[in-house]
């Protein structure tokens, strides 16, 4: 049995080595994949900052002052 698969993938629940041709690929098993769609609903990969556009970014490092109001609001 020393035939390669001709793609492999690591799952990335589990890390288990899954072939293509699975039917959960990427995924190892149904029971992963729902554990990776689970994270993403829930939160766990907050992507905080998808702007890639250098005129957005410009314009937000233009306008700093977002923080000086979070300082102001440190009375507890
Ligand atoms: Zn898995």
């Amino acid at each position: 049995m020393s035939t390669p698969p001709n793609r492999a993938l690591r799952c990335p629940t589990c890390r288990t080595l899954v072939t293509a041709g699975e039917g959960n690929f990427p995924f190892c098993s149904d029971r992963c994949r729902l554990i990776d769609l689970g994270k993403w609903a829930s939160g766990a990969y907050r992507i905080s900052s998808p702007i890639l556009d250098p005129d957005v970014l410009e314009g937000l490092e233009n306008t700093p002052r977002r923080q000086e109001d979070d300082d102001d609001r440190g009375d507890r």
